[in-house]
């Protein structure tokens, strides 16, 4: 059979692959610690789900409007103003399945053949795929440990052509846990707006800051970077909803307006129920999103304190999100060979640092409980020792 070619030109979500994986050994009955997907080990809030239960009574199981249930996106936009400072009326957003088709639907929106869409690297694995099954090219700014994981306004500058359409932000970064500072950020918009191109803030780790890291939407800095920007966002990782499937975009009317366009042609509306779960969690207390955030600063100061304790692998602290991106290069592994025997060997699920586009890498997800993270470090600290 001939599948279409576009198929062959990605590669299958590492990210869904390795956490399949460990699942199935789970099943089986093997002792897996999971590092691998970053998704929250909370039950989602019983007040969310007990709204989702309601609206199932009340027979919100019915076709809905395709850009989403207009009391979400009034929900989605007053928390847009009040949090980050984004004037949008609900006609500026659209409700896409998890923060992930946000950022589908906005690529096949805008990216064609020629086009160049900028990605910082280490990346989340499906930034640069979404952007290769639309056609475009996605052009990669490297960045290191050295410098936090950031880019420079230069290099910035410098990979910006006449063919770049769209700049990828994201911050709190997946993988590296990087939070760009108000200045960087402010830094970037300045050349976004000069340079007349467009670009996505995916802020889904938006809520999960340690220390004093601080969160600006970019979107926010001007009225011409607003103009520029597409903001996206979903319910998984703040709220614990991740099978959920409800994210949401806000942006220009013209380009919300041509992603309802293909929605309704793919998906249709999101869920209806599980539209009201999210309902809910934007308007009751946030009381949630502390608990869980107070966890994870726990297991981040834990964690980040065991991997620099094992010779042979560091890793920065990081500023957001639940990931701690592991320098592996002194073992000699590259990052498949390494995640593939810690798995096989030591029952110790986590990604290859390829997934992400730095092989000297791996990544952890600290979503987990406690006991799980120091079970999975001895045996991380087991396995290295092994190699040596
Ligand atoms: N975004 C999460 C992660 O990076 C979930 C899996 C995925 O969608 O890639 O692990």
């Amino acid at each position: 059979m001939k599948l279409a070619a576009r198929v062959n030109e990605v590669s299958p979500s590492l990210t869904l692959v390795i956490t399949a994986k460990a699942k199935a050994m789970k099943a089986k009955g093997i002792d897996v610690c999971s590092f691998s997907a970053g998704e929250p080990d909370f039950p989602t809030p019983q007040h969310i789900c007990e709204a989702a239960q309601r609206a199932i009574d009340d027979g919100k199981t019915r076709y809905g409007a395709v850009t989403g249930e207009l009391k979400l996106r009034e929900a989605i936009a007053k928390r847009l103003q009040t949090k980050n400072k984004l004037s949008y009326s609900p006609d500026n957003i659209i409700v896409t399945n998890g923060g992930k088709h946000s950022l589908y639907g906005l690529i096949q929106a805008l990216i064609e053949a020629g086009d160049e869409v900028i990605i910082p690297a280490p990346y989340w694995v499906s930034y640069p795929e979404m952007v290769k099954l639309a056609g475009g090219t996605p052009i990669l700014i490297e960045t290191s440990a050295a410098n936090n994981y950031r880019i420079t306004t230069e290099q910035l500058r410098e990979a910006i052509t006449d063919k770049t359409k769209l700049l990828v932000l994201n911050s709190p970064s997946n993988p590296t846990g990087t939070v760009y500072p108000p200045a960087e950020i402010r830094a970037i918009a300045d050349i976004v707006v000069e340079q007349d191109i467009l670009v996505v803030s995916d802020e889904i780790y938006e809520n999960i800051l340690y220390d004093d890291a601080e969160h600006l939407s970019i979107g926010a800095v001007n009225p011409e970077i607003f103009a520029r920007t597409i903001t996206s966002n979903g319910f998984a990782k703040s709220y614990s909803m991740t099978g959920w499937r409800v994210g949401y975009a806000a942006g220009p009317l013209e380009i919300i307006q041509a992603m309802a366009k293909i929605q309704g042609h793919s998906t249709s509306n999101i869920c209806s129920f599980a539209q009201y779960g999210a309902i809910a969690a934007l308007e009751n207390s946030q009381d949630c999103v502390q608990e869980m955030l107070n966890a994870f600063a726990e297991r981040r100061e834990f964690i980040y304190q065991a991997i620099n304790g094992i010779p042979a692998l560091s890793c920065p602290k990081p500023d957001g999100a639940f990931y701690v991106f592991v320098d592996i290069s002194k073992t000699g592994l590259k990052s498949l060979e390494f995640c593939n025997s810690l798995l096989d060997s030591y029952q110790v699920a986590t990604i290859p640092g390829i997934a992400f586009g730095a092989d000297n890498c791996i990544r952890i997800s600290y979503a987990t409980s406690l006991d799980t993270i120091k079970q999975g470090i001895e045996r991380l600290s087991n396995f290295v020792n092994s190699l040596t």
